[in-house]
Formats: C-alpha cells, structure tokens, sequence
C-alpha cells in the first residue's frame, strides 16, 4: 500500500492521469523515482520504454526490466491494461502504471509487433520521435507526411487498443493521422505554438483537429516547451487557457514528460544526438526544468481561481483522458 498520499481536490473521486513521462528508457533506471506521482495525489502515469533514437532491442530490454521491477514491487504499483484496472489500483491503494512507446522504429518493419507491444502493456504510441522515419514526419524533420506503412500502423492499433499520438510528429503528418483514425487520437505531452513557439508544440489547427476526434492534447511540462525555461503555474495557467477557449476544456489533459533523476543528465542525453535535437530549439539551454507532480495540488487552486469549475478541473487533471482511453482500449 501506498504509505501516503495527498487528495488533489476537487479529484478525491475521479482519476488523477499523467499521459506521458519522460523517464530515460533503460533498464537500469530504478523506478523507485515513480513514488513522486502517487506522493503526490496522481492515480496513474504512461512512462516509453523507448524512443526512436534507440534501436528496437533496447526497446524489448527495457520494457522486461520494467515489467520485472512492477510485478517485483506489485504491494505498491500495479501494471495496467485498462481504464478498470487503474480504477481498481487506486481503490487498492496502488499506482497504476502503462508503458508507451515514441517513435515507429522500435516497429523494425513489422505490424505485428504491435500486437507484441500491447501484449507487454504498451498502451500508446507515437508515430516519429522529431525525426522522420519509416512510418511518419518528425516535428523536426521534412515532414513526408503518413507513409504507406504509417496507414497500416493507424489500422493495427485502432484493431488491437493502441493510443494513437501525435506527439514529436510533423504538422501534415499529424493532420495525416487524425484524418486516418477510426478512434480519439491525442497529443500526449504537447503545448500550444500561439503560447510558445517551438517547433515542438503545435498549431490551432492541429489542436482543432485533435478535438474534432473527440480526443485530448496533454499539457508537457518542460520547460522550454512552456516559455523561456519556466515551468511555473501561471505559466501552465496560461497554455490550459489558450487550449480552452479554442476548442473546451473537455480536450485538456496532463502529459508533463516529468523526469525525476535523470534531470542532472538531460543536457548531456540532449548534447549527444543533435540530429535528434537540433540546435536553436533550446536543447541546449542549461539546467532546463520540468514541471513537477508536486505542483498539481496548487495548480488546481489557481484553476478555480480563474473560474475553472469542478467538473472541469477534473476532466483536465484526468477523466478526458480516460474518455480517450476507454474509446481505444475498450472497458
Ligand atoms: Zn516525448
């Protein structure tokens, strides 16, 4: 069991989601570092296993170390395939946790590892991590738009319960895959490009188009994603209000690509691939922040103070994510 916990109100009852953290997949990190989200009121968290600048195996690796260490430490966390599992985790006092996967490389050319992925208890992936590949544009590639063998991808996980992501893809791409998805596609950890231009974040179109899915665009936390490397909650404050006036509140979510542990690393991991994150995107700034679980609580405060309701708050700190994950994963 949980030993403590702090109620995030007005959620005491409803699901408290994080669609995406950025732990560095490997099988060496110790998930212990998992314990800062249920500390902290939050019911559930995706975390990659890994991402298009590793090769596929890496990928394998690292999901059966984490699949070990869950089932290892099963008193406290539990590994989740549905919207009732993390329902029933959090009634038992545990942290429900799903694994996702950025970037179609770890695909290594075949459909059917799909179906592999979320037999492990991947639950979501995104089609190319900044780059283009095989399957999809990058936000920082030439954006060839949805392959071939990217429309296949969108059938075989809307057929086997997969989230489709538009995270770290390029705009047509993005607009590509919506247009293709039988299901709620999201954008798990990206912010609005009028709030913060970065190549990273996304346009009014690609929000509007998200909503028009009946899907939900998670809130990242990193800090040159929000501004110049803050990380505040006004600052949050700020792009949840942007994405509420455009398309509602019932399309807001939380993704804050939190990274307990390996922040003292990021700029070194960042450093060593600038293909993958080029220069003057602020990848190189030093020392960059993420928004922490720890400020949920006086996040939802300043929400009400800005005329958020209940109902509102609740569907931005979780249940429109669950809505997503309902229609694609099933009960
Ligand atoms: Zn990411």
């Amino acid at each position: 069991m949980l030993s403590k916990s702090v109620v995030i109100e007005p959620c005491a009852n409803s699901l408290v989601w994080d669609a995406h953290a950025g732990v560095f997949p490997d099988p060496a990190v110790d998930l212990n570092l998992l314990d800062a989200w249920p500390d902290n009121g939050v019911n559930y968290v995706s975390i990659n296993v890994g991402f298009d600048v590793m090769d596929w195996q890496q990928t394998m690796k690292t999901l059966a170390a984490y699949r070990h260490w869950i089932i290892e430490n099963s008193n406290r966390f539990t590994l989740i395939g549905s919207v009732k599992d993390i329902v029933a985790a959090k009634h038992a006092g545990k942290f429900g946790v799903s694994f996702d996967i950025e970037g179609m490389n770890a695909l290594n050319g075949d459909i059917n590892m799909i179906g592999v992925y979320h037999a492990l208890g991947v639950r979501q992936m995104v089609f190319a991590y900044n780059l283009d590949n095989a399957a999809a544009g990058g936000c920082h590639g030439i954006d060839t738009g949805l392959t071939d063998f990217g429309q296949k991808i969108i059938a075989e996980m809307n057929r086997t319960g997969m989230i489709v992501d538009c995270s770290h893809a390029a705009y047509k791409t993005t607009m590509d895959i919506m247009a293709a998805s039988q299901r709620p596609v999201v954008f798990s950890h990206s912010n609005p490009m009028q709030v913060w231009g970065h190549q990273r974040n996304i346009r009014d179109e690609q929000i509007k188009a998200c909503a028009a899915t009946n899907g939900a665009i998670g809130i990242n936390g990193m800090g040159i994603f929000l501004g110049d490397n803050v990380v505040d909650n006004a600052t949050l404050l700020q792009h949840i209000t942007y994405l509420a006036e455009l398309v509602g509140t019932e399309h807001i979510g939380l993704g804050f690509d939190y990274s307990p542990g390996v922040d003292v690393d990021i700029g070194e991991i960042l450093k060593s691939r600038p293909d993958y994150w080029p220069s003057g995107q602020g990848y190189d700034t030093a020392n960059i922040k993420h928004v922490a679980p720890s400020q949920l609580s006086d996040l939802s405060n300043q929400l009400q103070q800005h005329g958020f309701n209940d109902d509102e708050i609740r569907g931005i700190f979780g249940e429109n994510f669950q809505r997503v994950a309902r229609a694609c994963w099933g009960e």
